[in-house]
């Protein structure tokens, strides 16, 4: 399969995605990163002051309380009935005031839901009343709590171990005599009512979580006494914020301060969603924005890209055409004005000129191809010429028979070749007799007539491969290849006895007028002149001899 990224706009796309995509991610990453930190340093100046405020809040509530009982304490009810009260034991004196303060304490637990109940404790740390929620209080803490009301004017004391809180106050005569203290059992749990906080935002809330790490009260409903998960800070610590798992199995950034009255941790906690919910929403915006911005540049690329490679993958195409042979490629005209359009008009034109030389090379090649058939006809022509030419070189134009030209070269040849082979050769010459007679009685051309009448006759009387020429005037040459002097005398005697017997004359010649021939053998025997002239010394023998005969060059030597 074709590798996508082969393809030109994939890669510029893919490029223009990838670029942009990191871009993006880049500044996405930058940004959150300066919203992350720009939340916690929030958070860090809101939660310490959350818990500060809550802490004065929780002061401020605490004192409250101790003035309430303070009032309670110093009201006239107990005032007038609190020496009865604690003597008199039984009395109706006793009866009543007991009635009347218990009846006076009813009714401010009524009116104030945080205590959970109210008593007096007399100098001698006795209870002497009790209303509300029924109380065990061991001698020991009786006598913390007067100690505290004797020390101070009056002040909370967190029982560690006990129910609650527990506020105080002296109850004293006009005199200043000291008539017991008035105690408020006070309820922790109100305390949530005063922890809720706006600043922490809807998932945010507060609690507070004793010494032991339980909880004492939270704006959330959580049952008091479970053990908290977050961390605690000791008194003096700086306010560090912290993230973790709460108790509610949530994801949180907390932060705790230590209640410096009673050495409880004040804590606030806010869901880590909630808190850094800008930061998530701002990733989400800005990778909605990063994506639009991804797909528009991909798009952009993509149409930027496709105008450019179109016409390259056209051009590209048509170079792979043409470098294949093909003819006649075009491409589609372009009229812009930018590179590609350049380069294809450029292209354009070579192809357009490419087809026309193409074209002038084939007419051309054409009209070479005719002048080569010409010139191949007229060498057709002028070798048949040539062939006549050098047949007529070496004919004689009277006989026919061949001239003295080809005798010289006929007998070079067949000399070399019997030199070659050793086989035998041998040199007829014939040479008319009287023949100037003939000539002198009937004429010239009587005399030419005869020529070619001998001609033919010898002619038809010797074999193919003999070579017979007109040597001279009135005298012929016959080689005879493979043939010695014993064969050559048996040729130049059919020769002789043919002219002889043939008839040259029409009409009424007398029989003593037929035209004979004297002829002079010669055998090869390694020197072609000398052949010659042995032949030429036996036919001056046989015209001595008296003509119409055949001496051989043995018989010429001899005499
Ligand atoms: P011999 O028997 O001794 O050979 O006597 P001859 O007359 O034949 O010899 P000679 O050499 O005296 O004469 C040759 C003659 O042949 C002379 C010449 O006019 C004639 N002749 C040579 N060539 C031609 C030719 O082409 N045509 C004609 N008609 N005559 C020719
Ligand atoms: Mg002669
Ligand atoms: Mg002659």
């Amino acid at each position: 399969m074709r590798n996508p990224l082969q393809s030109l706009p994939t890669r510029i796309v893919f490029f223009v995605f990838a670029a942009t995509l990191l871009t993006s991610l880049t500044v996405t990453g930058v940004s959150v990163n300066f919203i992350d930190s720009f939340l916690r340093t929030k958070i860090n100046q809101k939660f310490p002051e959350i818990l500060e405020t809550t802490i004065e809040r929780l002061d401020f509530w605490y004192e409250q309380r101790l003035r309430e009982v303070e009032v309670f304490a110093k009201s006239d009810v107990l005032q007038d009935n609190l020496r009865a009260l604690s003597s008199g034991l039984g009395s109706p004196r006793h009866k009543r005031a007991r009635a009347e303060v218990e009846q006076y304490m009813a009714y401010v637990l009524d009116g104030f839901s945080q205590y959970a109940s109210l008593f007096v404790l007399s100098n001698e740390a006795e209870v002497l009343l009790l209303v509300g929620e029924p109380l065990d209080l061991p001698p020991e803490i009786r006598r913390d709590l007067r100690a505290t009301v004797a020390s101070r004017v009056g002040d909370v004391l967190a029982l560690s171990d006990g129910p609650g809180q527990i506020a105080s106050a002296p109850m004293k005569d006009a005199s200043n005599q000291s008539l017991g203290s008035l105690h408020a059992l006070i309820r922790v749990s109100a305390l949530g009512e005063i922890l809720p906080h706006d600043n922490a935002g809807p998932s945010g809330h507060i609690s507070l979580i004793g010494e032991d790490g339980r909880y004492l009260a939270s704006s959330e409903q959580r049952p008091a006494g479970e053990t908290f998960a977050g961390p605690l800070h000791t008194l003096g610590e700086p306010v560090v914020l912290e993230e973790y798992t709460s108790d509610s199995e949530e994801w949180v950034i907390g932060g705790a301060r230590v209640f410096p009255r009673f050495g409880w941790n004040v804590v606030v906690e806010q869901s880590y969603g909630e808190a850094f919910a800008p930061v998530v929403s701002a990733i989400g915006r800005v990778l909605l924005i990063n994506l639009a911005i991804v797909l528009l540049a991909g798009i952009a690329a993509f149409r930027i890209a496709v105008p450019i490679v179109r016409p390259i993958d056209a051009l590209s195409d048509a170079a792979r055409r043409i470098s294949d042979g093909e003819r006649g490629v075009s491409i589609p005209e372009s009229q812009s004005s930018d590179e590609v359009g350049v380069l294809t008009r450029a292209f354009s034109s070579m192809t357009m000129r490419l087809t026309n030389n193409a074209a002038e090379l084939e007419l051309s090649h054409d009209a070479v191809a005719e002048a080569n058939e010409r010139l191949r006809l007229q060498n057709e022509k002028l070798q048949q010429v040539n062939e006549v030419l050098e047949q007529l070189s070496i004919t004689d134009g009277l006989t026919k028979l061949h001239n003295h030209r080809y005798f010289q070269e006929a007998l070079l040849r067949e000399s070399k070749r019997a030199d070659r082979t050793s086989l035998p050769l041998s040199l007829i010459l014939i040479d008319i007799d009287h023949f100037k007679c003939w000539n002198d009685r009937l004429g010239h051309a009587a005399g030419d007539e005869i020529l070619r009448m001998l001609a033919d006759v010898m002619n038809t009387t010797v074999r193919e491969t003999d070579e017979l020429a007109r040597y001279g005037g009135e005298e012929f040459a016959l080689i005879a290849p493979d043939t010695d002097l014993e064969g050559a005398m048996q040729l130049a005697e059919k020769v002789r006895s043919e002219v002889a017997a043939t008839s040259f004359f029409s009409g009424p010649p007398a029989e003593r007028e037929c035209v004979t021939v004297s002829i002079g053998v010669a055998a090869y025997q390694g020197d072609r002149r000398d052949l010659f002239g042995r032949a030429d010394r036996a036919l001056y023998r046989a015209k001595a001899g008296g003509r119409d005969c055949v001496v051989s060059e043995a018989n010429a030597t001899e005499q």
